[in-house]
């Protein structure tokens, strides 16, 4: 059957090899067995169910919610001679009348439809008629209320069951590929979570990388003037902050445009213009700028402060290098960063999510503090499980020394649980670090044997080290409205002993400091 379908590829598609994964769900598909392929936008998801369309007997249905597009897919699908028609709302009762009689007779390979109508049991029963192999359900993530794009008539895909006598096989297709979401994809559309396939999530002309306690501004104005003859976008997290950098920016004679909801809809068109035909080098913008924006040419992309979680981070990181060459992806990190998503999450959401959201911020704080390859890190985050270091992120290209950190890790630890593990990050450096603190005196903090035992390290190396703990999943945290830290059970190993824990350049960092001009 896979040479079979080797062969269509080239035949009807006229490309010589399947993409990484494409193989292993067709393979899926052809064996009945339902399964989830979790590939990012333009990956290739769709050959995934149009080539075995031509192999099954019978017509596929493809579930898909974005009606503007299934005429284009249609369309394609009969250039390249495979007959495919669709359904859909902006079809007349009779034209919805007359496909369904020429469906029924088996005139097509693929039939488009909106989740929409399988609300509609007139149309089910007409579909009942219809010998359907295969169930593509493209977005699947809309079925998902953790998704950022739910549908209720996509829970109406369960109602298929009930329509044919043999189980059509279901092929969920997404580009998100949070587990939560995952999970519930698999739930929902009884589809094993063991036959999902996540690939392509790397992107390999990018080069990731964190700063962390910088002069972001000294920075950002450094980093423009070096990439001078390229365009790049700086993403902040609060129209304020938009406001601010722009200014900054323009007055160091930055051709810069800026991009946020509070400014009226003709400026804003306008700035965006700017941006696209080169005219403006740099876009300041909050994340309501970049949806539907193709801009080929971006270098670099700048989160000026951290984002909300690793995926609109990856999202707006990768609109940098869309044209395939080398660009790069940076987060400037400070811990006030950490407070001002928190206060927004707090803002926004429906109380429910909020610590969902907590835990994806956390997320995306691990990120900024792992030493690990960042690209890694990052597909890791996505779910897909292999991959070399990138070899050239911020982590890969870091040349520093590592260092064994194993006995102040374990002074951490041990200090948090002296506290009683209910406690937040910040009190216990400060009782690391000896702090006379008022809160440290009233809970009588001085009197632990771990007080001051760090005292020779200031307040924001312990804070650095206790977020590299963190991200190395040593300590854990209790999301709430005053996060409290807790040793995992892989910082237990370390207390008694069990785990070496190495860390770069840390030994250095004072020596670095003095040796900066
Ligand atoms: P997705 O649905 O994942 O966003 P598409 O299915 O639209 O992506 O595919 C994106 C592009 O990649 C299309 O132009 C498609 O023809 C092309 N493509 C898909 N598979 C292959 C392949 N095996 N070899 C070369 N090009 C491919
Ligand atoms: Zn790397």
């Amino acid at each position: 059957m896979l040479d079979n379908a080797r062969q269509l590829l080239q035949n009807y598609f006229g490309y010589d090899s399947f993409r990484e994964g494409q193989e292993t769900i067709i393979n899926y598909v052809l064996n009945n067995n339902s399964s989830l392929c979790v590939m990012p936008t333009g990956g290739g998801k769709s050959l995934c169910y149009q080539i075995p369309s031509l192999l099954l007997d019978g017509t596929t249905v493809v579930i898909s919610p974005l009606i503007s597009l299934m005429k284009d897919q249609v369309d394609t699908l009969l250039q390249a001679g495979i007959p495919a028609t669709f359904i859909n709302s902006t079809l007349t009762t009779e034209e919805v009348r007359e496909t369904m009689e020429e469906v029924q007779n088996g005139q097509y390979r693929l039939l488009y439809i909106a989740p929409e109508r399988l609300e509609s049991q007139s149309f089910l029963n007409q579909l009942k008629r219809v010998k359907v192999p295969l169930i593509a359900v493209d977005e699947a993530h809309c079925i998902s209320q953790w998704g950022h794009d739910f549908r209720p008539s996509y829970r109406a895909i369960h109602r298929l069951k009930e329509v044919f006598d043999e189980q059509p096989t279901v092929l969920a297709l997404t580009a998100t590929a949070t587990p939560d979401v995952r999970a519930d994809i698999c739930r929902l559309l009884q589809i094993e979570e063991d036959n999902t396939v996540i690939t392509g999530f790397a992107r390999s002309n990018l080069s990731f990388s964190v700063v962390l306690g910088q002069d972001k501004n000294k920075f950002l104005k450094e980093f423009i003037k070096k990439n001078e003859q390229e365009v790049g976008i700086i993403y902040a997290a609060t129209r304020k902050t938009v406001d601010q950098i722009h200014e900054l920016l323009i007055k160091a004679g930055v051709r810069a445009a800026k991009y946020h909801a509070g400014l009226p809809e003709a400026f804003r068109n306008k700035e965006q213009d700017r941006f696209l035909t080169d005219e403006a080098q740099v876009m300041v913008a909050t994340n309501a700028f970049g949806m539907g924006i193709d801009k080929s040419n971006v270098r670099y992309v700048i989160h000026y402060q951290l984002p909300k979680n690793m995926e609109s981070y990856y999202q707006e990181a990768g609109r940098a290098g869309r044209d395939g060459l080398p660009s790069e992806c940076v987060v400037l990190y400070a811990s006030q960063d950490v407070q001002t998503q928190r206060f927004l999450i707090d803002q926004a959401l429906d109380r429910e999510r909020i610590p969902q959201e907590l835990e994806k911020l956390q997320g995306m704080v691990d990120y900024c503090h792992t030493e690990n390859c960042l690209q890694q890190f990052i597909v890791h985050y996505f779910g897909e499980s292999n991959g070399e270091p990138c070899g050239q992120c911020g982590n890969c290209t870091d040349t520093r020394e590592m260092s064994d950190v194993t006995k102040e890790v374990q002074m951490v630890l041990s200090c948090v649980v002296r506290m009683g593990q209910k406690f937040g990050k910040t009190i216990t450096a400060q009782v690391l670090t000896g702090s006379q603190n008022k809160k440290v005196l009233d809970f009588g903090f001085t009197n632990l044997s771990t007080y001051g035992i760090l005292k020779d390290k200031s307040l924001k190396e312990v804070s650095g080290l206790m977020e590299f703990m963190i991200s190395e999943g040593l300590l854990s945290v209790n999301q709430g409205s005053l996060p409290t830290i807790y040793v995992s059970d892989k910082g237990k190993d370390v207390l008694l002993g069990k785990r070496q824990i190495m860390r770069k350049g840390v030994a250095v960092t004072k020596k670095i400091a003095t040796n900066d001009p």
